[in-house]
């Protein structure tokens, strides 16, 4: 068996197009874009990347991206007073800080500051809690973004037995919380779990999200399970790849998304349509 690649790149393109019309008809009708305040600290090279993305990705839908580069060495303080300020600016739809912060910055304080209304990438405890109790309004980009694009392939998740590598705040839990609200029957490995590989190979889905490259081994995983691999980790050669062994993997998977042009492209446009999102729920 070869498995079909999920093409994340094509599938969060058409999301962009739709989001961008969305826009459009809002500026037909008199209203204002959405605008999104994006927090940058220091100069880490691959969170430079990855706000470029999300910068580019407003730029092609319309929203207005205000962008905050900030001097690694800023006090929290400083972070707090500009957090405050943007909760309470009108024309601010969604906050984002990149991640991570450094080591001055309590990263959890500075999410729990953030207007939950704002918080589009959908980390603050309000947004995680209405997850939890199956009443979502701001999702997690990422795991939000991994239904999405099962969706759109038409993947039937109910009662799929799910596993999830990684418990991270921001990735693993919030994926988990996604799986059991879709009616996955869902289990969260982490580096504790004593046997790994008898998780993966009774999974009708795995999602890996570990950030450790080659964890998941193609032999490990069930003929015709859905592979999903939120994992991105730079190789000393500079390649990117995922979390699981994609070319063992695609022969016996039914379904596998690539790393890059699976998760993270899905990632960056659930962004853009939370920022939308956060506007409307505002009645802007
Ligand atoms: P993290 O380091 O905060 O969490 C890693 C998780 O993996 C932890 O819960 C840990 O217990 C678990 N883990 C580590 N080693 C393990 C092992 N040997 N066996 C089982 N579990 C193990 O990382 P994160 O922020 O959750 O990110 C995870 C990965 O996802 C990273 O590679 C990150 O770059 C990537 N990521 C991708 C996107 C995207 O859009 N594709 C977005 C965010 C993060």
């Amino acid at each position: 068996m070869s498995a079909q690649i999920i093409n994340g790149k094509a599938i969060a393109e058409e999301m962009l197009d739709q989001i961008k019309s969305r826009i459009n008809q809002r500026l037909n009708s008199g209203k204002r874009a959405p605008s999104l305040a994006v927090i940058l600290v220091g100069a880490d090279p691959a969170s430079s990347i990855y706000v470029r993305n999300k910068r580019l990705a407003c730029e092609k839908v319309g929203i207005n991206s205000i962008a905050y580069d900030l001097v690694s060495d800023i006090k929290e303080s400083e972070l707090f007073a500009l957090i405050q300020k943007l909760n309470e600016d009108e024309t601010i739809d969604g906050i984002l800080v990149q991640s991570p912060l450094p080591s001055q910055i309590d990263e959890k304080l500075i999410i729990e500051n953030i207007n939950p209304t704002k918080d589009v990438d959908g980390f603050h405890p309000y947004n995680i809690g209405r997850l939890a109790i199956r009443q979502p309004t701001l999702r997690s980009c990422t795991p939000f973004g991994v239904i999405k694009m099962l969706n759109s392939v038409n993947i039937e998740l109910k009662g799929l037995d799910a596993v999830v590598v990684g418990v991270s705040n921001h990735v693993g839990r919030p994926m988990a919380l996604e799986l059991l609200l879709a009616g996955c029957t869902v289990t969260s490995c982490h580096r504790h779990t004593k046997d790994l590989q008898s998780n993966i190979a009774r999974a009708d889905l795995v999602v890996a999200a570990a950030g450790k490259a080659g964890l998941i081994k193609g032999e490990w995983i069930k003929p015709g399970a859905i592979v999903v691999d939120i994992g991105i980790n730079r190789l000393d050669s500079g390649k990117i790849c995922g979390d699981v062994d994609f070319e063992s993997a695609k022969d016996r998977a039914a379904w596998i998304t690539p790393v890059p042009g699976g998760v993270g492209p899905m990632t960056v446009a659930t962004l853009m349509e939370n920022t939308l999102l956060a506007m409307e729920l505002r009645g802007i």
